[in-house]
């Protein structure tokens, strides 16, 4: 196992007066600079840079960590517990185009290098894993668990989902096997009505009620206890439920969504159940799917209780790439006018979003992830003025998990030009999901181990660590429609994400943010 051997040797050291080391923590006094804008009378700007002093606190302490899925038997599920078992074991195993052996591709912190400076004496880069920033948790000792509507054991549900090669399932059927869905909370009228001959593994019961949150909390409290855990993160990967209904009363404050729960009100969810029993038992909650999990109570349960909730909906084939190509288009200064996404797709997913309801959540999911970086180009567009944007997902069975997702962006160039670009992207779903599930599962587990508090003239006087916001908006870069805090900005450009990710974690250890301008190499 490779618990604990981060926190031993860490990989690298900061050598600085605002860093220390103890067995148990690493501090770091960190400056943060800004610029805060001030228009002036005549309509101009007044750029003020600002520094603002900052304590962090990392613990160092790399816990035995368990994962709960709800969806545990659908094709994510399936996958990523298949592929772990793989990569713990370190598998090898035969296709038709040769050997293949476990890897963790796909994954930011397993598979993605971060700068760590430059090299004192060659003045080269010097690269390090991400996974190595700060001591976190490795994939490979992750406990799994998690419940399912669908009683399948794992092996069974891996040959249900047809993503593996039969020979990696063979070296872990047996391991597979062995790993059953807990019964889970079914309330037919939020998913499609095309899944119900697999509902066969249920909780009684098919509205909200204070019985599934407490059946649910003891759920995780008994797998920590049953796997000697000291953590728990639980995501939603099941499938995607249409839309609750924001209702005054209901679902708008945590006390009423709480009373609406025990009322067992008709417009609570399934993963909002979840969401309120995960939020109440202290453990980190992430929303994969689409839908409106997080309703106004929920947020406002989660801040109540300090507890941290992400979301929502894995950023996996499409909309990754939407993220990456309409950032380099907008910042290139070329005008983006339209751009057309046809998906189809043969999975259980695309099985239940042919259903009008679910679908909808989805294409709201996917439909917003350019306004930011539209929004954030006045000289290309005038204020509220957007690019077309349309979404279509068709159930296409003999493609499987292959997704295809079809875009054209068409955009005006110089003087009155056009460019139009065609993608033509095979997303393998499951395996493009799987390494999310992992990133997200990390992140969210290293964010309850980061404190921060005031430092310098602003602290005044106050010497208690905080923990982050409840929305752990860092996770962004996994996610298509980021839950940001109320009142902040939804940030979905791809590259802003990871910058963000890296540079808080580094941070953490007092080092600036990783700057590009490389000035060591382009002065006289
Ligand atoms: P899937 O249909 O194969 O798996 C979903 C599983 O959830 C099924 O086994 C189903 O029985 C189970 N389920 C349904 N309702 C449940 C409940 N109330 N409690 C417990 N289990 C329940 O789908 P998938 O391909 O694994 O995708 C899972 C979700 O992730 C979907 O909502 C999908 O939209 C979302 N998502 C997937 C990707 C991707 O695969 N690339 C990307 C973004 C979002």
């Amino acid at each position: 196992s490779s618990n604990g051997s981060a926190a031993a040797r860490p990989l690298f050291t900061v050598s600085s007066p605002n860093v220390a080391y103890t067995d148990a923590e690493i501090r770091s006094k960190y400056t943060y600079r800004t610029t805060l804008v001030d228009r002036a009378e005549d309509g101009k700007y007044v750029a003020v840079p600002k520094e603002t002093l900052y304590d962090f606190k990392v613990d160092r302490k790399i816990p035995k960590l368990g994962v709960m899925l709800v969806g545990l038997g659908g094709n994510n599920g399936s996958t990523v517990t298949a592929g772990i078992i793989a990569n713990r074991r370190g598998l090898k195993w035969d296709t038709r185009e040769g050997p293949r052996a476990a890897n963790y591709y796909g994954s930011v912190i397993m598979g993605s290098t971060m700068k760590l400076g430059t090299d004192a004496k060659s003045g080269k880069d010097v690269n390090i894993p991400f996974h190595d920033v700060l001591p976190m948790v490795h994939p490979n000792d992750l406990v799994i668990g998690g419940w399912d509507i669908s009683k399948l054991d794992l092996a069974a549900a891996m040959d249900r989902a047809q993503v593996l090669e039969p020979t990696l399932k063979a070296l872990v059927r047996k391991e597979m096997a062995a790993i059953a869905p807990l019964p889970s909370i079914y309330y037919p009228d939020f998913i499609a009505a095309n899944q119900e001959d697999r509902a066969d593994n249920l909780i009684p019961g098919s509205k909200a009620s204070m019985e599934h949150v407490e059946r649910i909390r003891k759920d995780i409290r008994d797998f920590k206890a049953a796997n000697g855990l000291d953590k728990v993160v639980v995501q939603w990967t099941a499938n995607t439920e249409r839309f609750s209904d924001l209702l005054e009363g209901v679902n708008d404050t945590a006390e009423n969504l709480l009373k609406a729960i025990e009322a067992g009100h008709e417009e609570v969810s399934p993963s909002t159940v979840f969401a309120v029993a995960c939020i109440l038992e202290k453990t980190p909650f992430i929303n994969g799917s689409p839908q409106n999990t997080f309703v106004p109570g929920a947020i406002q349960l989660a801040e109540q209780h300090h507890a941290f909730i992400g979301g929502d909906d894995f950023k996996s084939g499409q909309t990754k790439m939407k993220s990456a190509l309409v950032d380099f288009l907008i910042n290139a200064g070329i005008k983006l006018t339209s751009i057309a996404s046809y998906n189809h797709l043969g999975n259980n997913d695309g099985k239940n979003l042919s259903s009008q309801k679910q679908f909808r959540s989805k294409e709201i999911s996917k439909s917003n992830v350019v306004d930011d970086m539209v929004e954030a180009n006045n000289v290309l567009y005038a204020p509220g003025e957007h690019p077309d944007h349309t979404v279509v997902i068709k159930y296409m069975p003999a493609v499987g998990d292959n997704k295809r997702a079809l875009d054209e962006y068409y955009a005006e160039i110089f003087m009155g030009g056009h460019q139009t670009i065609s993608i033509f992207n095979v997303c393998e779903d499951s395996l493009l999901a799987s390494p999310l599930i992992i990133d997200l599962v990390i992140l969210a587990e290293m964010m309850t181990r980061i404190q921060w508090k005031a430092s310098g003239p602003a602290a005044q006087g106050d010497t208690d660590y905080k923990g982050f916001h409840s929305v752990l908006s860092i996770l962004s870069y996994m996610l298509k429609a980021p839950l940001t805090p109320p009142g902040t900005p939804v940030i979905n450009s791809l590259a802003k994400q990871r910058a963000a990710m890296t540079n808080i974690f580094r941070a953490c250890v007092g080092l600036e943010p990783e700057s590009d301008m490389t000035l060591e190499h382009k002065l006289f």
